[in-house]
């Protein structure tokens, strides 16, 4: 069944750059999309107006599990985890993992256990208490997932999460993703520039075009293509 629709949603930057003109899109849940195009052809604007971090010049956006996008993403249903890691350099890994439930007031014994869960479903028990700055790029990744899961979202939206790491470890990852996606059943959507990791990872693939930037093509991958 559905779980998002975006119906006829434009954006007009600055009354004159237009990045996405009429996007009509319903995604399934459960779904893996992944939205691939070249630079400039609107799809971080897609993501910043899915997480209500950004209007809809004209069009709206509708998540099916609550009336409004805002209170989907006040009720913690919607993650994101962008491609740098942004984790505070001062906290050890358990703490950046449990900051979203610290900033809901969840005391202190709670959020470590749900942090504990999550840090081990992305493979990093046993570095709880190390700082950011001791782990690789990789691991800093999957800090930064284990913060988005914490809350158990049902939309998880990851904006090129993969594009600085190096290609051992960014495949890697790519076997724990499509694990921790099966395991938890929630909707990923997934912008990347790589094709190959987007027929890798994805049950769909949204292809845009810039100027104006559109959704030209949707297609269903193939699950032998899939490692799935
Ligand atoms: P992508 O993520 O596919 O690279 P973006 O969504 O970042 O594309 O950008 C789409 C278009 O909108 C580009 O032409 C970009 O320069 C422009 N753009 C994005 N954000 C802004 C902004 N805040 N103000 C003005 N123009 C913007
Ligand atoms: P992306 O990796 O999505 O291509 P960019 O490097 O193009 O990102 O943009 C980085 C940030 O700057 C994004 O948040 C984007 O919305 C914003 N941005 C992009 N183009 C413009 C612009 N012309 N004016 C203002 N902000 C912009």
């Amino acid at each position: 069944k559905p779980m998002l629709k975006i119906n006829d949603v434009s954006k007009i930057y600055d009354q004159k750059i237009v990045a996405l003109s009429e996007v009509n899109l319903e995604i399934e849940e459960g779904e893996f999309m992944s939205f691939v195009g070249p630079s400039g052809c609107g799809k971080s604007t897609i993501f910043k107006i899915i997480a209500g971090l950004s209007e809809p010049t004209t069009g709206s956006i509708e998540m099916v599990t609550a009336e409004k996008v805002e209170t989907a993403i006040k009720r913690d249903e919607v993650g994101f985890v962008f491609q740098h890691a942004t984790l505070l350099p001062w906290k050890p890994v358990i703490d950046n993992v449990a900051l979203p439930l610290e900033l809901k007031g969840v005391s202190k014994k709670e959020r470590q256990e749900k942090a504990m869960e999550v840090i081990e479903l992305v493979g990093l028990k046993g570095y709880e208490k190390a700082l950011p700055r001791q782990l690789s790029g990789g691991m800093q990744m999957r800090v930064s997932i284990a913060r988005s899961l914490i809350a158990k979202p049902k939309l998880l939206l990851m904006d090129e999460p993969f594009g600085a790491l190096d290609e051992m470890t960014r495949q890697n990852l790519h076997y724990e993703l499509l694990q921790i996606w099966q395991q938890t059943g929630m909707t990923v959507l997934f912008i990347t520039h790589n094709v190959f990791e987007s027929v890798f990872l994805s049950t769909k693939i949204a292809v845009m075009s810039a100027r104006p930037g559109r959704i030209t093509h949707v297609f269903d991958v193939p699950p032998y293509e899939r490692n799935d």
